[in-house]
Protein backbone atom coordinates (compact mmCIF):
# COMPACT_ATOMS: atom_id res chain seq x y z
CA UNK A 1 0.00 0.00 0.00
CA UNK A 2 1.52 3.24 -1.02
CA UNK A 3 2.47 5.63 2.31
CA UNK A 4 -0.01 8.39 2.96
CA UNK A 5 1.61 11.88 2.02
CA UNK A 6 0.60 15.23 3.11
CA UNK A 7 2.35 18.55 2.55
CA UNK A 8 2.32 20.07 5.84
CA UNK A 9 1.57 17.85 9.15
CA UNK A 10 0.70 19.91 12.73
CA UNK A 11 0.76 17.66 15.81
CA UNK A 12 -2.06 18.06 18.37
CA UNK A 13 -5.54 19.77 17.72
CA UNK A 14 -5.21 22.22 20.50
CA UNK A 15 -6.06 25.91 19.43
CA UNK A 16 -2.96 26.08 18.17
CA UNK A 17 -2.80 23.49 15.97
CA UNK A 18 -6.67 24.65 14.54
CA UNK A 19 -5.18 28.66 14.50
CA UNK A 20 -2.38 27.39 12.08
CA UNK A 21 -5.12 24.91 10.16
CA UNK A 22 -6.90 28.22 9.52
CA UNK A 23 -4.09 29.59 8.51
CA UNK A 24 -2.47 26.91 6.26
CA UNK A 25 -6.32 26.96 4.25
CA UNK A 26 -5.75 30.35 3.81
CA UNK A 27 -2.90 29.73 2.01
CA UNK A 28 -4.18 26.76 0.10
CA UNK A 29 -1.47 25.00 1.82
CA UNK A 30 -2.67 21.26 2.02
CA UNK A 31 -2.32 19.87 5.27
CA UNK A 32 -3.19 16.96 8.17
CA UNK A 33 -3.79 17.86 11.85
CA UNK A 34 -3.24 14.37 14.14
CA UNK A 35 -4.69 14.59 17.30
CA UNK A 36 -4.12 12.01 20.51
CA UNK A 37 -7.41 12.94 21.53
CA UNK A 38 -10.02 15.06 21.15
CA UNK A 39 -10.11 18.02 19.55
CA UNK A 40 -8.64 20.95 22.59
CA UNK A 41 -8.75 17.64 24.87
CA UNK A 42 -6.81 19.64 27.65
CA UNK A 43 -9.72 22.53 28.06
CA UNK A 44 -12.22 19.12 28.07
CA UNK A 45 -9.94 16.79 30.92
CA UNK A 46 -6.88 18.62 31.82
CA UNK A 47 -8.69 21.73 33.65
CA UNK A 48 -11.37 21.97 36.97
CA UNK A 49 -14.67 21.74 36.59
CA UNK A 50 -15.23 25.02 37.13
CA UNK A 51 -12.46 27.04 35.57
CA UNK A 52 -14.05 29.99 33.45
CA UNK A 53 -11.02 31.57 31.11
CA UNK A 54 -9.15 34.31 32.41
CA UNK A 55 -9.62 37.05 29.91
CA UNK A 56 -13.16 38.23 28.73
CA UNK A 57 -14.42 36.31 25.53
CA UNK A 58 -13.91 39.73 23.78
CA UNK A 59 -10.37 39.28 24.36
CA UNK A 60 -10.11 35.28 24.76
CA UNK A 61 -10.72 34.86 21.05
CA UNK A 62 -9.68 34.03 18.02
CA UNK A 63 -9.81 37.79 15.50
CA UNK A 64 -11.79 35.73 12.98
CA UNK A 65 -14.10 34.55 15.09
CA UNK A 66 -16.11 35.64 18.38
CA UNK A 67 -17.65 34.32 21.24
CA UNK A 68 -21.83 33.86 21.22
CA UNK A 69 -21.64 35.09 24.86
CA UNK A 70 -21.64 38.63 26.21
CA UNK A 71 -18.03 39.59 24.85
CA UNK A 72 -17.69 40.65 28.55
CA UNK A 73 -18.28 37.19 30.49
CA UNK A 74 -15.43 34.77 31.00
CA UNK A 75 -16.22 31.29 29.29
CA UNK A 76 -16.63 28.55 31.06
CA UNK A 77 -14.42 25.62 29.89
CA UNK A 78 -17.30 23.90 28.39
CA UNK A 79 -17.91 27.55 26.48
CA UNK A 80 -14.43 27.35 25.40
CA UNK A 81 -14.60 23.59 24.16
CA UNK A 82 -17.55 24.19 21.96
CA UNK A 83 -16.30 27.60 21.07
CA UNK A 84 -12.99 25.74 18.90
CA UNK A 85 -15.37 23.07 17.96
CA UNK A 86 -17.43 25.47 16.19
CA UNK A 87 -13.96 27.27 14.83
CA UNK A 88 -13.04 23.36 13.46
CA UNK A 89 -15.94 22.97 11.49
CA UNK A 90 -16.16 26.61 10.47
CA UNK A 91 -12.69 26.62 8.97
CA UNK A 92 -13.46 22.89 7.63
CA UNK A 93 -10.23 21.60 9.62
CA UNK A 94 -8.87 18.05 8.37
CA UNK A 95 -8.44 16.62 11.71
CA UNK A 96 -7.96 12.98 12.41
CA UNK A 97 -8.25 12.12 16.45
CA UNK A 98 -7.33 9.55 18.30
CA UNK A 99 -4.41 9.68 16.35
CA UNK A 100 -0.94 9.62 18.19
CA UNK A 101 2.44 11.05 16.66
CA UNK A 102 4.91 8.66 17.91
CA UNK A 103 8.09 9.41 15.96
CA UNK A 104 9.66 12.06 13.48
CA UNK A 105 12.67 11.99 11.60
CA UNK A 106 13.98 13.11 8.35
CA UNK A 107 13.04 10.60 5.49
CA UNK A 108 16.82 8.68 4.74
CA UNK A 109 16.92 10.42 1.35
CA UNK A 110 15.68 14.14 -0.30
CA UNK A 111 14.11 16.06 1.81
CA UNK A 112 10.58 15.71 4.25
CA UNK A 113 9.62 13.50 7.11
CA UNK A 114 8.39 9.82 8.11
CA UNK A 115 5.89 10.35 10.62
CA UNK A 116 5.01 7.32 13.00
CA UNK A 117 1.58 7.39 13.83
CA UNK A 118 -0.74 5.03 15.98
CA UNK A 119 -2.44 4.54 12.74
CA UNK A 120 0.90 3.46 10.61
CA UNK A 121 2.91 5.47 8.66
CA UNK A 122 2.90 9.49 6.97
CA UNK A 123 5.15 11.43 5.06
CA UNK A 124 5.03 15.18 5.35
CA UNK A 125 6.96 18.36 3.62
CA UNK A 126 6.78 20.07 7.18
CA UNK A 127 5.88 19.52 10.90
CA UNK A 128 4.16 22.07 13.04
CA UNK A 129 4.76 21.20 16.74
CA UNK A 130 1.37 22.13 18.45
CA UNK A 131 1.56 19.83 21.24
CA UNK A 132 0.97 22.33 23.69
CA UNK A 133 2.32 25.05 26.21
CA UNK A 134 1.66 22.77 29.63
CA UNK A 135 2.48 19.03 27.96
CA UNK A 136 3.26 16.91 31.47
CA UNK A 137 3.03 17.99 35.17
CA UNK A 138 5.57 18.60 37.43
CA UNK A 139 5.54 17.66 40.91
CA UNK A 140 8.31 18.53 42.89
CA UNK A 141 10.19 15.98 44.64
CA UNK A 142 9.57 16.83 47.98
CA UNK A 143 7.04 14.61 50.02
CA UNK A 144 7.75 10.92 49.37
CA UNK A 145 5.04 8.74 47.18
CA UNK A 146 4.45 6.35 50.84
CA UNK A 147 3.82 9.62 52.74
CA UNK A 148 -0.30 9.57 54.70
CA UNK A 149 -1.67 11.83 52.13
CA UNK A 150 -3.16 12.14 49.01
CA UNK A 151 -0.94 14.26 46.46
CA UNK A 152 -2.49 15.05 42.92
CA UNK A 153 -1.29 17.99 40.28
CA UNK A 154 -3.52 21.00 39.58
CA UNK A 155 -4.36 19.54 36.04
CA UNK A 156 -6.25 16.17 37.87
CA UNK A 157 -8.09 18.82 40.25
CA UNK A 158 -12.04 18.70 39.21
CA UNK A 159 -13.78 20.07 42.37
CA UNK A 160 -13.72 19.84 46.40
CA UNK A 161 -15.65 17.05 46.69
CA UNK A 162 -12.61 14.50 45.09
CA UNK A 163 -10.92 15.33 47.96
CA UNK A 164 -10.52 12.88 51.16
CA UNK A 165 -11.96 14.55 54.04
CA UNK A 166 -9.94 16.81 56.05
CA UNK A 167 -7.53 20.15 55.41
CA UNK A 168 -5.95 20.46 52.16
CA UNK A 169 -2.56 22.20 51.43
CA UNK A 170 -2.47 24.20 47.63
CA UNK A 171 0.99 24.59 46.75
CA UNK A 172 1.45 27.50 43.65
CA UNK A 173 0.40 30.91 43.69
CA UNK A 174 -0.39 31.68 40.37
CA UNK A 175 -3.87 31.35 38.80
CA UNK A 176 -4.04 28.03 39.17
CA UNK A 177 -3.16 27.77 42.80
CA UNK A 178 -5.04 30.89 44.09
CA UNK A 179 -8.36 29.40 42.02
CA UNK A 180 -8.25 26.61 43.56
CA UNK A 181 -7.64 27.61 46.71
CA UNK A 182 -10.48 29.83 46.79
CA UNK A 183 -12.40 27.45 45.54
CA UNK A 184 -11.98 24.66 48.56
CA UNK A 185 -11.76 27.80 51.13
CA UNK A 186 -15.74 28.21 49.40
CA UNK A 187 -16.25 24.96 49.86
CA UNK A 188 -16.25 24.89 53.73
CA UNK A 189 -12.32 23.16 53.69
CA UNK A 190 -9.56 24.21 55.78
CA UNK A 191 -7.35 25.51 53.40
CA UNK A 192 -3.34 26.23 53.23
CA UNK A 193 -1.66 28.27 50.54
CA UNK A 194 1.99 27.71 49.82
CA UNK A 195 2.68 31.31 48.57
CA UNK A 196 5.72 31.95 46.08
CA UNK A 197 6.71 34.82 43.99
CA UNK A 198 4.13 36.05 42.24
CA UNK A 199 2.75 39.11 40.10
CA UNK A 200 -1.46 39.66 40.92
CA UNK A 201 -2.75 42.64 38.19
CA UNK A 202 -5.93 44.28 39.09
CA UNK A 203 -8.56 42.62 37.29
CA UNK A 204 -10.05 45.60 36.29
CA UNK A 205 -9.15 49.38 36.93
CA UNK A 206 -11.00 52.72 36.46
CA UNK A 207 -13.02 50.99 33.67
CA UNK A 208 -11.18 48.58 31.71
CA UNK A 209 -10.31 44.72 32.34
CA UNK A 210 -6.40 44.05 32.68
CA UNK A 211 -6.31 42.53 29.42
CA UNK A 212 -7.17 45.99 28.32
CA UNK A 213 -4.63 47.47 29.97
CA UNK A 214 -1.80 44.88 29.08
CA UNK A 215 -2.66 45.30 25.69
CA UNK A 216 -2.86 49.22 25.48
CA UNK A 217 0.58 49.23 27.75
CA UNK A 218 2.35 47.19 25.09
CA UNK A 219 2.99 44.18 27.70
CA UNK A 220 1.13 41.49 25.56
CA UNK A 221 3.68 41.88 22.64
CA UNK A 222 6.86 41.86 25.12
CA UNK A 223 9.26 39.91 22.85
CA UNK A 224 11.20 38.66 25.81
CA UNK A 225 11.06 36.97 29.51
CA UNK A 226 12.85 39.00 31.91
CA UNK A 227 15.33 36.39 33.20
CA UNK A 228 14.98 37.97 36.43
CA UNK A 229 10.97 37.10 36.77
CA UNK A 230 10.58 34.30 34.83
CA UNK A 231 9.96 31.94 37.41
CA UNK A 232 7.31 34.56 38.64
CA UNK A 233 3.78 33.10 38.14
CA UNK A 234 1.02 35.47 37.66
CA UNK A 235 -2.36 35.27 39.59
CA UNK A 236 -5.67 36.21 38.22
CA UNK A 237 -9.14 34.92 37.75
CA UNK A 238 -12.40 35.32 35.98
CA UNK A 239 -14.17 33.37 38.34
CA UNK A 240 -16.94 34.77 40.27
CA UNK A 241 -17.52 37.92 37.24
CA UNK A 242 -13.81 38.51 37.53
CA UNK A 243 -12.34 39.70 41.30
CA UNK A 244 -8.43 40.78 41.39
CA UNK A 245 -6.64 37.97 43.53
CA UNK A 246 -5.98 39.76 46.80
CA UNK A 247 -4.29 37.26 49.23
CA UNK A 248 -4.42 39.10 52.02
CA UNK A 249 -8.63 39.15 51.41
CA UNK A 250 -7.88 35.20 51.08
CA UNK A 251 -6.27 35.06 54.68
CA UNK A 252 -9.32 37.39 56.12
CA UNK A 253 -11.21 34.97 54.77
CA UNK A 254 -9.98 31.94 57.01
CA UNK A 255 -7.24 30.33 54.78
CA UNK A 256 -3.90 30.39 56.01
CA UNK A 257 -0.92 31.35 53.79
CA UNK A 258 2.30 30.12 54.28
CA UNK A 259 5.90 30.48 52.52
CA UNK A 260 7.49 28.28 49.73
CA UNK A 261 7.54 24.54 50.33
CA UNK A 262 10.30 23.68 50.98
CA UNK A 263 10.88 19.70 52.47
CA UNK A 264 8.99 17.19 54.12
CA UNK A 265 9.94 15.09 57.32
CA UNK A 266 8.19 12.18 59.16
CA UNK A 267 4.59 13.85 58.92
CA UNK A 268 5.92 17.64 58.88
CA UNK A 269 5.62 19.92 56.30
CA UNK A 270 8.53 22.79 55.95
CA UNK A 271 8.35 26.32 54.69
CA UNK A 272 10.66 29.24 53.62
CA UNK A 273 10.79 32.26 55.55
CA UNK A 274 9.88 34.27 52.56
CA UNK A 275 5.60 34.83 52.75
CA UNK A 276 6.06 38.22 53.57
CA UNK A 277 8.21 39.36 50.65
CA UNK A 278 6.31 37.06 48.15
CA UNK A 279 3.02 38.73 49.08
CA UNK A 280 5.06 42.60 49.17
CA UNK A 281 6.24 41.54 45.38
CA UNK A 282 2.68 40.91 44.36
CA UNK A 283 1.16 43.98 45.79
CA UNK A 284 4.74 45.91 44.41
CA UNK A 285 3.47 44.80 40.96
CA UNK A 286 -0.25 46.00 41.19
CA UNK A 287 0.84 49.13 42.68
CA UNK A 288 3.05 49.47 39.86
CA UNK A 289 0.84 48.49 37.19
CA UNK A 290 -1.90 50.78 38.89
CA UNK A 291 0.60 53.79 38.40
CA UNK A 292 1.33 52.83 34.49
CA UNK A 293 -2.57 52.80 33.81
CA UNK A 294 -2.63 56.20 35.56
CA UNK A 295 0.43 57.52 34.05
CA UNK A 296 -1.35 56.08 30.51
CA UNK A 297 -4.71 57.74 30.85
CA UNK A 298 -3.17 61.31 32.10
CA UNK A 299 -1.14 61.09 28.87
CA UNK A 300 -4.09 60.31 26.95
CA UNK A 301 -5.47 63.06 28.49
CA UNK A 302 -8.45 59.78 28.69
CA UNK A 303 -11.74 60.53 31.20
CA UNK A 304 -11.66 57.89 33.21
CA UNK A 305 -13.20 57.49 36.61
CA UNK A 306 -11.08 57.57 39.25
CA UNK A 307 -10.93 54.35 41.48
CA UNK A 308 -8.29 55.04 44.49
CA UNK A 309 -9.28 51.61 46.55
CA UNK A 310 -7.36 49.88 44.09
CA UNK A 311 -4.63 51.06 45.46
CA UNK A 312 -5.23 50.34 48.97
CA UNK A 313 -2.85 47.46 50.78
CA UNK A 314 -4.68 46.39 53.72
CA UNK A 315 -3.12 45.58 57.00
CA UNK A 316 -0.93 41.94 57.19
CA UNK A 317 -3.04 38.97 58.60
CA UNK A 318 -1.57 37.17 61.29
CA UNK A 319 -0.52 34.37 59.14
CA UNK A 320 2.16 36.81 57.55
CA UNK A 321 3.12 38.95 60.70
CA UNK A 322 4.00 35.56 62.24
CA UNK A 323 4.43 32.47 59.82
CA UNK A 324 4.87 29.06 60.60
CA UNK A 325 7.72 27.43 59.30
CA UNK A 326 6.35 23.92 59.42
CA UNK A 327 2.90 21.73 60.03
CA UNK A 328 2.13 18.58 61.24
CA UNK A 329 0.29 17.04 59.24
CA UNK A 330 -1.61 14.66 61.76
CA UNK A 331 -2.19 17.98 64.25
CA UNK A 332 -3.30 20.38 61.48
CA UNK A 333 -5.72 17.16 59.75
CA UNK A 334 -3.65 17.83 56.15
CA UNK A 335 -4.73 15.17 53.93
CA UNK A 336 -4.49 16.21 50.53
CA UNK A 337 -1.66 18.48 48.88
CA UNK A 338 -2.52 19.83 45.32
CA UNK A 339 0.70 21.10 43.57
CA UNK A 340 -0.12 24.13 41.16
CA UNK A 341 3.44 24.01 40.19
CA UNK A 342 3.35 24.33 36.41
CA UNK A 343 4.20 21.72 33.86
CA UNK A 344 7.15 20.43 31.18
CA UNK A 345 7.39 19.78 28.11
CA UNK A 346 8.19 16.55 26.08
CA UNK A 347 9.43 15.89 22.55
CA UNK A 348 10.88 12.66 22.56
CA UNK A 349 8.46 12.08 19.05
CA UNK A 350 10.80 14.46 17.58
CA UNK A 351 14.12 13.63 16.28
CA UNK A 352 15.62 16.45 14.87
CA UNK A 353 18.73 18.59 15.65
CA UNK A 354 16.43 21.44 16.94
CA UNK A 355 17.07 21.39 20.76
CA UNK A 356 19.81 23.12 22.94
CA UNK A 357 21.26 21.26 25.82
CA UNK A 358 18.07 21.68 27.70
CA UNK A 359 15.53 20.11 25.37
CA UNK A 360 14.34 23.09 24.64
CA UNK A 361 13.63 23.86 21.32
CA UNK A 362 15.52 26.28 19.53
CA UNK A 363 13.60 28.72 17.04
CA UNK A 364 12.72 31.97 15.81
CA UNK A 365 9.24 32.82 16.44
CA UNK A 366 8.68 29.21 15.89
CA UNK A 367 10.73 28.94 12.75
CA UNK A 368 13.73 26.50 13.09
CA UNK A 369 17.11 26.05 11.01
CA UNK A 370 15.99 22.66 9.98
CA UNK A 371 14.19 23.30 7.29
CA UNK A 372 10.63 22.17 7.48
CA UNK A 373 10.51 21.95 11.58
CA UNK A 374 8.42 24.64 12.99
CA UNK A 375 6.83 25.21 16.63
CA UNK A 376 3.61 26.89 17.85
CA UNK A 377 2.21 27.74 21.10
CA UNK A 378 4.56 27.71 23.18
CA UNK A 379 5.37 30.34 25.85
CA UNK A 380 6.57 33.36 24.75
CA UNK A 381 7.78 31.80 21.27
CA UNK A 382 7.51 35.28 19.81
CA UNK A 383 6.08 37.41 22.94
CA UNK A 384 4.03 37.29 25.95
CA UNK A 385 0.70 36.41 23.99
CA UNK A 386 2.15 33.39 22.27
CA UNK A 387 0.66 30.54 24.34
CA UNK A 388 -2.81 32.24 25.21
CA UNK A 389 -5.50 31.75 22.70
CA UNK A 390 -5.26 35.35 20.74
CA UNK A 391 -1.64 35.31 20.76
CA UNK A 392 -0.96 31.65 19.07
CA UNK A 393 -3.42 33.00 16.18
CA UNK A 394 -1.02 35.63 14.90
CA UNK A 395 1.96 33.34 16.13
CA UNK A 396 0.08 30.73 13.45
CA UNK A 397 -0.28 33.46 11.05
CA UNK A 398 3.44 33.94 10.31
CA UNK A 399 4.30 30.34 10.81
CA UNK A 400 1.89 29.48 7.73
CA UNK A 401 3.09 32.59 5.92
CA UNK A 402 6.73 31.25 6.37
CA UNK A 403 5.54 27.67 4.65
CA UNK A 404 3.38 29.95 2.01
CA UNK A 405 6.83 31.43 0.75
CA UNK A 406 8.90 28.83 1.18
CA UNK A 407 6.68 26.99 -0.78
CA UNK A 408 6.71 29.86 -3.52
CA UNK A 409 10.62 29.63 -3.60
CA UNK A 410 10.83 26.05 -4.31
CA UNK A 411 7.73 26.37 -7.08
CA UNK A 412 9.41 28.78 -8.58
CA UNK A 413 10.96 28.02 -12.23
CA UNK A 414 13.16 30.67 -13.92
CA UNK A 415 11.27 32.02 -17.18
C1 LIG B 1 -5.37 25.96 33.96
C2 LIG B 1 -5.11 26.73 32.70
C3 LIG B 1 -5.98 27.75 32.35
C4 LIG B 1 -5.76 28.48 31.18
N1 LIG B 1 -6.62 29.50 30.90
C5 LIG B 1 -6.41 30.24 29.78
C6 LIG B 1 -7.29 31.31 29.45
O1 LIG B 1 -8.23 31.58 30.16
N2 LIG B 1 -7.06 32.03 28.33
C7 LIG B 1 -6.00 31.74 27.50
O2 LIG B 1 -5.83 32.42 26.49
N3 LIG B 1 -5.14 30.75 27.81
C8 LIG B 1 -5.32 29.99 28.91
N4 LIG B 1 -4.44 28.97 29.21
C9 LIG B 1 -3.24 28.81 28.39
C10 LIG B 1 -3.48 28.12 27.04
O3 LIG B 1 -4.50 28.79 26.34
C11 LIG B 1 -3.86 26.64 27.20
O4 LIG B 1 -2.83 25.97 27.85
C12 LIG B 1 -4.15 25.95 25.86
O5 LIG B 1 -4.63 24.65 26.11
C13 LIG B 1 -2.91 25.84 24.96
O6 LIG B 1 -3.32 25.40 23.67
P1 LIG B 1 -2.36 24.59 22.70
O7 LIG B 1 -3.13 24.22 21.50
O8 LIG B 1 -1.09 25.34 22.48
O9 LIG B 1 -1.97 23.28 23.54
P2 LIG B 1 -2.91 22.14 24.12
O10 LIG B 1 -4.26 22.65 24.45
O11 LIG B 1 -2.11 21.51 25.21
O12 LIG B 1 -3.07 21.15 22.90
C14 LIG B 1 -2.05 20.30 22.46
C15 LIG B 1 -2.72 19.08 21.89
O13 LIG B 1 -1.71 18.23 21.35
C16 LIG B 1 -2.08 16.90 21.56
N5 LIG B 1 -0.87 16.07 21.45
C17 LIG B 1 0.22 16.13 22.26
N6 LIG B 1 1.15 15.25 21.85
C18 LIG B 1 0.64 14.63 20.75
C19 LIG B 1 1.13 13.62 19.88
N7 LIG B 1 2.34 13.09 20.06
N8 LIG B 1 0.35 13.22 18.86
C20 LIG B 1 -0.89 13.78 18.66
N9 LIG B 1 -1.40 14.72 19.46
C21 LIG B 1 -0.64 15.17 20.49
C22 LIG B 1 -2.72 16.91 22.93
O14 LIG B 1 -3.59 15.81 23.13
C23 LIG B 1 -3.45 18.25 22.92
O15 LIG B 1 -4.81 18.13 22.55
C24 LIG B 1 -4.65 28.20 30.35
C25 LIG B 1 -3.78 27.16 30.71
C26 LIG B 1 -4.01 26.42 31.87
C27 LIG B 1 -3.05 25.32 32.23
Amino acid sequence: MPVEKTDTLIVGAGQAGLAISEHLGNNNIEHLVLEKDRIVEKWRTGRWDSLVANGPAWHDAFPSMDFSIHPDAFASKQEVTEYFEDFAKKINAPVRCNVEVLNVCKKPAGTGFKVSTSAGEIEANNIVSATGPFQHPVIPPVIPAGAPLQQLHSNSYYNPEQLPDGAVLVVGSGSSGSQIADELLRSGRTVYLSVGPHERPPRSYRGRDFVWWLGVLGKWDLATVDPDTAHVTIAVSGAHGGKTVDFREFACRGMKLVGMTSHYDNGVLHFADDLAANVAHGDASLLNMLAEADEYIYSNGLDFPTEESAKVITADPDCIVNPVSQLDLRSTGINSVIWATGYRSDFDWLQADVFDGDGKPVHQRGVTTEQGIYFLGLPWLSRRGSSFIWGVWHDAKYIADHIATQHRYRNYQPA
